[in-house]
């Protein structure tokens, strides 16, 4: 167990990593940031600072001799330089960074746990397109193999004519047949060292371009009645990958049950509800989990919860949003706003 007054270590300096080490600093830990923007508003909330590049083998191996515990908020930190730290002080883990970075071994490895992911075909050269379009069907979506994130690096193809001209990218991709569902929810869960899982409650998500925009509870009966489904197969992902720590496991709720997604091996911002609306929140227990803590109650603190995104420009238009009285508004202290970046978040607890 890691005393207060320890320093965590987080790869990554974006808003995730900011309301990690708030949620740090309240439990008496100290953060220190890598990252290799110099602009990291995760940094601005902690004690420490390393601004170097992700394949800065040196720096990676300094900045851990500085940590007691190294965790990450982003998931596509490149695995090969992370060596450098020894692998006892990360977590979670480079197995979850392996497979959530590449898409299809992340479908492959859910399937293999049991899981359902949409169907789908391996696509690495453009010549092997018409064939995955031909044995999965159209409608669909070409997605990245690597790097894709809030919806980017993603064509969709209405019909198999529409993948002429399409051209793959060097990374490789993945051709998903288009899933027919009624909402979308997801399964947020902390692991801690000892094996213990904890849930917090599945919100409706909506999405609008690809990013998220809402998270609701309560969330609508057929979710209700996958979640446990859902739920047992996001600890099953868990177990293989000998997590620690908060893990994020995204669903569809068709007619035929939970379609996985995607993971996160993170927090996610489908749980920033749980700052106001849990017992305690995803940041504090990923800090409780990596720590060696106890595990914090994952309860919600009411059956109404809504978190919307403040995204792009209007996000800072601060007295609107206050004029709710009840709004929990987090600002994530970006100096630029610009269309399609995540700002900041509201959270509604309770009716009204
Ligand atoms: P992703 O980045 O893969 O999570 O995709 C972003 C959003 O696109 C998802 O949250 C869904 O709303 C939608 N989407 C992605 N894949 C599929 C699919 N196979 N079928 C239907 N909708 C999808």
């Amino acid at each position: 167990m890691l005393k207060p007054g320890a320093t965590i270590g987080i790869l990554g300096g974006g808003q995730l990593g900011r309301m990690m080490a708030i949620a740090a600093a309240q439990i008496g830990y100290r953060c220190h940031i890598y990252a290799p923007e110099q602009d990291s508003v995760a940094a601005e909330v902690s004690a420490e600072f390393t601004c170097a590049p992700w394949y800065d083998r040196e720096a990676l191996a300094t900045f851990a001799a500085a940590c007691d515990v190294v965790t990450y908020e982003f998931e596509n930190v490149p695995v090969e330089p992370l060596s450098a730290i020894p692998a006892d002080l990360l977590a979670p883990g480079t197995k979850a960074l392996e497979i959530a970075q590449d898409r299809v071994r992340e479908k492959r490895f859910v399937e293999d746990v049991g899981g359902r992911p949409a169907p789908f075909a391996a696509v690495d050269h453009d010549s092997e397109l018409a064939d995955a379009v031909e044995r999965v069907g159209a409608p669909g979506i070409l997605k990245t193999r690597r790097d894709g994130y809030d919806g980017k690096g993603q064509w969709r193809l209405a019909q198999a004519h529409d993948a002429q001209g399409i051209r793959v990218p060097q990374s490789g991709s993945v051709y998903e047949g288009m899933v027919h569902f009624d909402c979308e929810f997801s399964v947020i869960l902390v692991r801690a060292r000892d094996g213990e899982v904890r849930f917090w409650d599945s919100t409706h998500n909506t999405h609008e371009h690809g990013i998220l925009a809402h998270s609701e509870l309560p969330a609508p009966a057929i979710v209700g009645e996958q979640v446990a489904e859902a739920r047992a197969l996001a600890q099953k992902v868990a177990e293989a990958l000998g997590y620690v720590g908060v893990l994020t496991c995204e669903f569809f709720a068709t007619a035929d049950g939970p379609v996985f997604n995607e993971m996160a091996p993170r927090v996610h911002n489908s749980g920033h509800w749980t700052i106001e609306g849990a017992v305690t929140s995803q940041f504090e227990n990923h800090v409780r989990a990596i720590a060696g803590l106890p595990l914090g109650d994952t309860a919600s603190v009411a059956e109404r919860i809504v978190m919307d995104n403040l995204i792009g420009e209007t996000a800072l238009e601060v007295v609107n949003h206050l004029s709710d009285t009840r709004a929990h508004l987090h600002l994530y202290g970006k100096a630029e706003a610009r269309e399609g970046r995540k700002m900041g978040h509201i959270t509604r607890v309770g009716e009204g």
